[in-house]
């Protein structure tokens, strides 16, 4: 019997964590570089600042362009070697993330992560996402190590448009179903290489669906509102760490591997990773053919909670079988984690299940209850 679990290194979550930055970043480093996301920059960028320098800790603050793509990761690897850092610190959203994490790779520095958003489980992984400048996805890199530190400052992260955290809850719904086709397809984690997953990778990945059933409503209700109650938090944890560790942990099949599939067509560039796997979280229950109470339930927790069930809510028209057909073919590439699936697929598989979640998800749109159910 082997197993691995891999995680970061301290995970931090607190209101106004945002103002005591410096008391994690000290540890690790004497020379940080900051990227922080383009709209919050002129507001943190002094914040920061003024706290690292408090710390004795040299501080280059950049940025974020947008985009977690080469040219993006050149440009500051180059300042990061000229200002010597020995920090690369992220602050923002999961692209900002990942691509501090992929600067820091590049440079063996430590590294933290600061998520002022809610919206992926990218923070606390040791994998980064790169997307071409346009937004096309190229790649999952697996880094040797995970940040370590990650700092949630639940204020901020309440605060921002609740369409973040439900992006993030959709992310997160994906973690427990991908790791159970994961465990049936018997496919390794991410961790050191891959490995079969530890009971806690798996316990995670359950926990994290439980705080999704429970509090995934009253999160996004209140988050609408910019109120930090108990079932934000909740949430913030679920989406943040628990989907995290659980996907990292345990692996991904074919919700993320239609998410990459879904980054081919430009008419789906406007919607958020997490807003794109909810959808290709229901379809891989599709192409699982898993009991049609667990699907039900699933497209009206989404359509509650305003995550694109059908087609048209990726703005897809016309042509379906087409576009299906093009998100299956990107979906099934070699290597894709789609393949982590425990069932057989082929393009006309993948696409098939595609249009029959479309269909489904319409027709419960459109209101009569699912006969079978229960
Ligand atoms: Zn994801």
């Amino acid at each position: 019997m082997t197993s691995a679990y891999g995680g970061p290194g301290k995970y931090i979550q607190r209101a106004a964590e945002m103002d005591r930055l410096a008391l994690h970043i000290a540890p690790l480093g004497r020379s940080a570089l900051v990227l922080i996301d383009g709209f919050l920059h002129d507001r943190l960028a002094p914040l920061v600042r003024g706290q690292l320098e408090q710390a004795q800790v040299a501080a280059r603050i950049e940025k974020f362009a947008g985009e977690c793509c080469q040219p993006e990761i050149g440009r500051l690897d180059a300042l990061a070697r000229q200002h010597h850092a020995d920090i690369i610190v992220g602050i923002g959203g999961g692209k900002t993330a990942d691509t501090a994490k992929l600067v820091a790779t590049a440079l063996d520095a430590r590294m933290a992560v600061v998520p002022t958003i809610a919206s992926t489980d990218a923070p606390c992984s040791a994998v980064a996402v790169r997307y071409s400048p346009e937004g096309v996805y190229e790649a999952s890199l697996h880094l040797p190590r995970n940040p370590d530190a990650v700092i949630v400052d639940t204020a901020i992260v309440a605060k921002a448009p609740a369409r973040f955290l439900v992006a993030g809850i959709g992310d997160a719904l994906s973690t427990w179903f991908e790791a159970r086709s994961n465990i049936e397809s018997r496919s390794s984690n991410y961790v050191a290489g891959g490995f079969p997953p530890t009971r806690a990778g798996i316990a995670i990945a359950r926990e994290c669906h439980e705080v999704l059933m429970r509090d995934a409503l009253k999160a996004r209700i209140a988050a609408e509102r910019g109120l930090c109650t108990a079932a934000v938090e909740n949430i913030i944890e679920a989406n943040t760490l628990l989907s995290s560790l659980g996907f990292e942990n345990c692996g991904c099949a074919a919700a993320h591997g239609i998410h990459d599939g879904l980054t081919v067509l430009a008419e789906t560039h406007g919607l958020l990773h997490g807003e794109k796997v909810a959808f290709g979280t229901l379809c891989l229950l599709m192409l699982e053919n898993r009991a049609l109470a667990e699907i039900d339930a699933m497209v009206r927790f989404c359509q509650e909670l305003g995550l694109p069930t059908t087609m048209a809510d990726l703005n897809l028209h016309g042509d379906l079988r087409g576009f299906a057909r093009r998100i299956a073919e990107a979906a099934l590439a070699p290597g894709k984690c789609t393949h982590a699936t425990p069932v057989s697929m082929t393009v006309d598989l993948v696409a098939d299940a595609i249009l029959a979640l479309d269909a489904l998800a319409c027709r419960i749109a459109a209101g009569p209850r699912v006969e079978g159910k229960g």
